[in-house]
């Protein structure tokens, strides 16, 4: 395939030829071979394809058969009373209801009687918009047997019946649900396409075996156009390793401020993960899990490959830390813009500058990626980069201003290689991997506003994996 007329960081009149997977030419006045496909990006800009570094596939993929009922899609109860009662019954389970997105906003604490309230007939599950708790309704409770099950993170009143809520026990839920049908990745893959991303690094941190080999299976039937690296758990391979085309990436580990490990559980899963020839990812989230983190990584060392994720909460001594142990950082910027009404509101002031930074890392010489953390963030990366560059809410109001990148430092977030976020980014020259993705316009004019409809076409792997019309 031969992109012609195309701008590359600045230069017109390039033209690009992809290979087997691979960019084997790119110059001036490249002709077309033989039945060779051509594309003329009429001067558009030609950037790298885009990475995101945190997100959650088979969760999206749920999410696009689920209700959403966050603040901005039912404000009130009795609109997500409706939206429940009128969502079809999801393609993945046996007459459940599956909800995603919930924030107290909506109607206060979740119970399962004013889930009752709501729907009463069928089973139904609420998620937290965190990600980190299911609500149930009595209907559902029943089903999961959940007084008399066992699990850490079933909620109980103080004569131990189930309140409905369930922490951190997705793994249990799906052995309780049973394995359904395999979910379909094929509509992710395209949406993922149809917004220039050409890889993701799936955060999951229960991934494994059983999931490294659905995925597998996706890439090579097509329906997901990407490059992916798989973190999770210890069961995965080694660091780098490739089976089915999904890389093994970083062992995900989670900090949960309710629940925090001692630190020298913490020290010895880092020390286990590097034995293996693996880095870690740490989930950390508030002040406390980010300081407990750090102090983990210094007594365990840190290797290259190790991060930190969200890091929501950084004052400029963490910065400083985590250079020091030269970890990476991976934000989720695109959350000031979808949730940084209700952290103006519920977070307290001296916080703010502190929350989901950008320039101070980057300043501070702390190497920066970004993931979407799709379904709990929009999927959509350049929703992500706009608001990195501009910090406003949803609700047009400016947070951590001062945290703002150039459009050029925004898009770096989403272009670093899957194993070094926010290291440097990748370049189309011969050699590198064939992935782009070709711009409607210059980049002069794309960095004014970094918007997912200017992306004309994606090239993953040097195939069309998404063509605008
Ligand atoms: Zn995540």
């Amino acid at each position: 395939m031969l992109v012609v007329n195309a701008e590359i960081d600045g230069r017109s009149g390039l033209d690009l030829r992809c290979g087997d997977g691979v960019l084997v030419e790119v110059g001036h006045g490249l002709q077309a071979n033989g039945d060779e496909l051509v594309i003329d990006a009429r001067g558009g800009a030609v950037i790298a394809g885009l990475h995101d570094h945190h997100l959650h596939l088979l969760a999206l993929a749920a999410a696009r058969n689920s209700v959403a009922c966050g603040p901005g899609d039912t404000p009130d109860a009795e609109s997500m009373r409706r939206a429940l009662v009128a969502a079809p019954v999801a393609r993945d389970a046996r007459g459940w209801i599956r909800a995603v997105g919930y924030h107290e906003a909506v109607a206060g604490q979740l119970t399962r009687e004013l889930l009752d309230g709501m729907m009463a007939d069928r089973p139904l599950r609420v998620q937290h918009r965190g990600g980190a708790a299911w609500v149930f309704n009595s209907a559902a409770c029943r089903m999961l047997k959940l007084d008399a099950a066992d699990h850490v993170g079933i909620e109980r009143d103080s004569k131990g019946h189930a309140t409905g809520r369930l922490f951190r026990g997705d793994q249990w839920l799906r052995g309780q649900l049973g394995a359904g049908a395999a979910p379909d990745l094929s509509q992710v893959g395209a949406e993922l396409a149809s917004v220039g991303v050409t890889g993701v690094t799936d955060a999951t941190p229960s991934n494994g075996a059983d999931e490294a080999a659905l995925f597998g299976r996706a890439l090579a039937d097509g329906g997901l156009p990407l490059r992916l690296t798989l973190m999770g758990s210890f069961e995965l391979g080694d660091h780098g390793s490739m089976v089915d085309g999904v890389e093994t990436g970083a062992v995900k580990l989670v900090l949960d401020e309710r629940a925090l490990p001692a630190i020298d559980e913490l020290v010895a899963d880092m020390g286990r993960a590097h034995d293996s020839g693996r880095a870690v990812a740490v989930h950390c989230v508030t002040r406390v899990e980010l300081f407990l983190a750090l102090a983990a990584f210094e007594q365990a060392g840190a290797v290259p490959g190790d991060r930190l994720e969200h890091a929501s909460v950084c004052p400029d001594e963490a910065v400083q830390l985590a250079r020091g142990l030269g970890l990476a950082v991976v934000t989720q910027p695109g959350f000031v813009r979808s949730r940084g009404d209700a952290y103006l509101r519920e977070v307290e002031r001296s916080d703010h500058p502190l929350l989901y930074r950008c320039r101070g890392f980057v300043d501070g010489g702390v190497r920066l990626g970004a993931g979407t953390d799709a379904p709990f963030g929009d999927a959509d990366p350049w929703l992500a980069m706009q608001a990195a560059v501009d910090r406003q809410t949803s609700g047009g109001r400016g947070l951590g201003i001062d945290e703002s990148l150039t459009p050029e430092q925004a898009l770096e977030l989403f272009t670093g290689w899957p194993h070094n976020p926010g290291g440097p980014p990748r370049r189309l020259a011969a050699g590198e991997p064939a992935d782009l993705v070709v711009l409607d316009r210059k980049w002069s004019r794309a960095r004014d506003e970094l918007s997912s409809s200017m992306v004309r076409t994606t090239v993953t792997r040097g195939r069309v994996s998404f063509a605008r019309n």
